[in-house]
């Protein structure tokens, strides 16, 4: 392809353009983002940036001189895609018409908001570097702080919250938190760290609605209950960015729908948060929202998108990372079936638990045992049974007993 377009500023875009540089594309290479900001770095944003004693910058992935000088990159921020041509290959930028012989979509994935909260003071969703700072301010003022939702984000700004001391409600409908990410026993191990760090969690208990008038003074519960708060945070999950995508002729389920070569039409390939792609070892369609895998299937996009005659299949192993109350947090694979304690107990300060169907390994599980988890990873990316992972369990013990 000559002239290269990526949609979508964040880490999915600045590793693709990173890549075609580093692979030799030399033609034009165009960088569109929505943001103002410089490209930069989400995970910081709620763990350091805002539960931090010391004031951080923005965490940006790349500065300007890096980005346009050091890689050639024409960058358009503040400029929103609003359609896409794929017949013409032309994208909509700003009702101004950006012609691709390749394009990029990176366009993430969007916080889920409370309906019925827009425009009341004190309540955010946790997506955006503007989302942090206005966060970051309220427990500036010492903020009696609610999280509704016990999913990753919420639980790194409680966590975040007892850092500076500051009390925090997290409160979850359902039973059980992280279930679909983890399961049921982990969900559970999991909890109870907020618990021993002091946040209270209520669980198994719905939002009846918001109480104040343009600022929020508290969040009413369907059990009746009143919880006194100043800020609200709301962390009930994020969907990816396609509404611009919608006149378009590609196919859109819950994401942009990719073939395993991250491909969705001729000349046209999706990557990170936005992109649903056909995993060619799982046999199942994935839609990811884990850091590494922006970054790593924004590379094998990339690389395919210079090479589409000899475009291979994305085979990525999940992976993901959260940090709370200073805990180390670890996942890879899937959460198939039942865990197994292989390291500690569900209760101790440390565990590795496995996931395995049939005589395979699928998923583990570990809390503050960074030696671990890639070495499981690694297992599971080679298909490795369930034998070899009890004796990797075994020799990992021996270690570290
Ligand atoms: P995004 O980062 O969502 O970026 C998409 C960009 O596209 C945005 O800048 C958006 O403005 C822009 N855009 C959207 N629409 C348009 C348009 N029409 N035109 C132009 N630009 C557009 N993952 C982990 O594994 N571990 C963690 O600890 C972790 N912590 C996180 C903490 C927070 C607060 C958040 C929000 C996420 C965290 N993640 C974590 C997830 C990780 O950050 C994401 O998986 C990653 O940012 C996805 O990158 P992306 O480039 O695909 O999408």
């Amino acid at each position: 392809p000559r002239r290269i377009v990526v949609v979508g500023a964040s880490l999915a875009g600045v590793r693709a353009v990173e890549t075609a540089r580093r692979l030799g594309h030399r033609g034009p290479l165009t960088l569109i983002g929505a943001e103002e900001h410089l490209p930069y770095d989400r995970p910081p944003l709620s763990k350091e940036f805002i539960g931090g004693s010391v004031v951080t910058g923005p965490p940006h992935l790349m500065d300007q001189r890096q980005l346009i000088d050091g890689l050639g990159v024409t960058v358009r921020l503040g400029a929103a895609a609003t359609a896409l041509d794929v017949d013409q290959q032309v994208v909509e930028v700003d009702d101004m018409p950006v012609a691709y012989d390749a394009l990029l979509i990176a366009t993430g994935a969007q916080a889920r908001t409370l309906p019925g909260t827009e425009g009341l003071g004190g309540v955010h969703t946790l997506r955006t570097l503007d989302d942090a700072a206005a966060i970051r301010a309220a427990l500036d003022t010492g903020a009696r702080t609610v999280v509704i939702g016990a999913g990753f984000i919420g639980s790194e700004v409680a966590s975040a919250a007892r850092r500076r001391g500051l009390p925090v409600t997290i409160v979850e409908a359902q039973a059980t938190p992280l279930v679909r990410a983890v399961g049921e026993q982990a969900g559970r191990a999991l909890a109870a760290l907020h618990v021993r760090h002091g946040t209270d969690l209520r669980c198994g208990v719905g939002v009846a609605g918001l109480v104040g008038h343009e600022r929020v003074e508290g969040v009413a519960l369907t059990d009746g209950t009143v919880l006194p708060a100043d800020l609200v945070v709301v962390g009930i999950g994020a969907a990816p960015v396609t509404a611009w995508l919608e006149s378009s002729t590609l196919a859109l389920d819950d994401g942009v729908v990719c073939d395993e070569t991250l491909a969705a039409a001729p000349g046209v390939w999706a990557a990170g948060d936005v992109a649903r792609w056909h995993h060619p070892d799982l046999g199942v369609a994935l839609r990811l929202e884990h850091w590494t895998n922006a970054g790593d299937q924004a590379s094998h996009a990339a690389r395919n998108m210079l090479e589409p005659a000899n475009a291979t299949g994305y085979r990525h192993v999940p992976y993901f990372w959260s940090d709370w109350y200073r805990q180390r947090i670890q996942f890879a694979g899937l959460p198939d079936g039942h865990p197994q304690i292989v390291h500690g107990d569900w209760e101790s300060d440390a565990f590795t638990a496995l996931f395995r169907q049939g005589d395979r390994l699928t998923g583990a599980l570990t809390l503050n045992r960074r030696g671990d988890i890639m070495k499981y990873r690694a297992l599971i990316s080679r298909g490795g049974s369930w034998d070899e992972a009890r004796e990797l369990a075994a020799r990992r013990n021996a270690m570290t007993r």
